[in-house]
């Protein structure tokens, strides 16, 4: 009796230690995606996911608001 209750008390623990790595790796991909979002357009202030896709995004909305300057001048 007593060994199998410990047996439940350990799968129980390891649960636990199971959730809380599933919870801890939720934290650390939640983080991870903030801190990746470290790129903020500075024309329209989207955060964007890296370098390159700032690049692309900005060259795009520079080329946009010449071409809408330009229209109105
Ligand atoms: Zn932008």
């Amino acid at each position: 009796m007593a060994r199998g209750h410990q047996k439940a008390l350990s799968q129980q623990r390891n649960l636990k230690k199971q959730d809380a790595a599933k919870k801890g790796q939720g934290i650390d991909q939640k983080t991870a995606a903030q801190k990746a979002l470290n790129f903020k357009c500075v024309v329209c202030m989207s955060q964007l996911p890296d370098p390159k896709t700032y690049k692309q995004h900005f060259e795009v909305r520079v080329q946009f608001i010449n071409c809408s300057t330009s229209t109105f001048v």
